[in-house]
């Protein structure tokens, strides 16, 4: 069915929030260089496209993308063409506010899907603080799921070549090959570019792998810092990936790979759907805080 809040019209509105539960999707990311290879809207593009796909395995409602993530600039030497940095304080009270919205339409559970890494620690605050605070709905969010190499890999595996339908004998050798080699993951890696990949195809340039650099800078003093439990904002990320590229060239990578690491991501988020949709305990915790009971029947 239709689970998209855009596409949904007012009339139809209460057939979509009846038939996700009362569930409601908010699909995250942000808008910042992923290297030279993978698009600004990297983390919005999955975010969205993975979001909608699980609704369609498991329905919920899902809500238009947050996408501006926290992305700091100013301790980069140059803030790189195309990103957007809003104060995160703002954001804090967008989404609030937001949640709010979705919640006096009638839903009683908000499930983030948050495609950027910079989200989680103000998505941490904001869950923590919600919580002092009269609310009448369930809040939580979860990262889109790892699939590419490691997870394919150990499946592969464990359930021998074939396992995956999408993947050739070669790709099979690939994706090992990665893990054996513990390929580095962290940002614009092989993961976001298999998304990527899947969703928008023609925003992926591998043919520029190789011109920039994907391993931590080695910055003694820094280290040295980090060593001694100094905590740093972004864990100095900033200053150990200058290019905002953090991970090994995906050399390799191709539509099969894309495909079935997309479509075994899907099937991993629409599981968490389900479970969230079951949930009966936190709902019964937001129950007991809040004094209009019958906000949760
Ligand atoms: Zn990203």
């Amino acid at each position: 069915m239709e689970t998209r809040w855009l596409h949904t019209t007012s009339e139809d509105f209460k057939k979509l929030r009846e038939e996700s539960e009362r569930v409601c999707v908010i699909p995250m990311g942000c808008l910042e260089k992923h290297s030279v290879y993978l698009p600004l809207g990297t983390d919005v593009i999955i975010a969205n496209n993975m979001a909608y796909d699980a609704s369609q395995l498991e329905t919920v409602c899902v809500f238009p993308d947050f996408a501006f993530g926290d992305v700091p600039c100013g301790d980069h030497a140059a803030r790189p063409d195309g990103t957007i940095a809003l104060d995160v304080r703002i954001q804090m009270l967008l989404l609030e506010n937001l949640c709010g919205e979705i919640s006096a339409n009638g839903f009683n559970k908000i499930l983030v899907v948050n495609g950027h890494g910079g989200n989680l620690p103000w998505l941490q605050t904001f869950a923590r603080n919600l919580g002092c605070k009269p609310h009448k709905y369930v809040f939580a969010y979860v990262d889109v799921p790892d699939t590419v190499p490691h997870q394919m890999a150990e499946f592969l595996l464990e359930k021998g070549s074939g396992s995956i339908p999408e993947l050739t004998a070669e790709d099979e050798e690939l994706i090992i090959k990665y893990y054996k080699a513990d390929m580095q993951l962290g940002h614009a890696c092989m993961q976001e570019a298999a998304y990527t990949m899947e969703y928008a195809p023609e925003s992926v340039h591998l043919d520029r792998l190789g011109r920039e650099d994907g391993s931590p800078r080695d910055l003694p003093e820094l280290q040295k810092l980090l060593d001694l439990k100094v905590r740093l904002s972004m864990g100095g990320w900033d200053h150990l990936y200058p290019d905002w590229y953090a991970g090994d060239d995906p050399y390799g990578l191709n539509e099969r790979i894309a495909r079935a690491a997309t479509r075994i991501a899907t099937e991993k988020l629409a599981e968490v759907y389900k479970a969230f949709k079951e949930d009966k305990f936190l709902l019964g915790r937001a129950k007991e805080n809040y004094k209009d009971k019958t906000w949760f029947e």
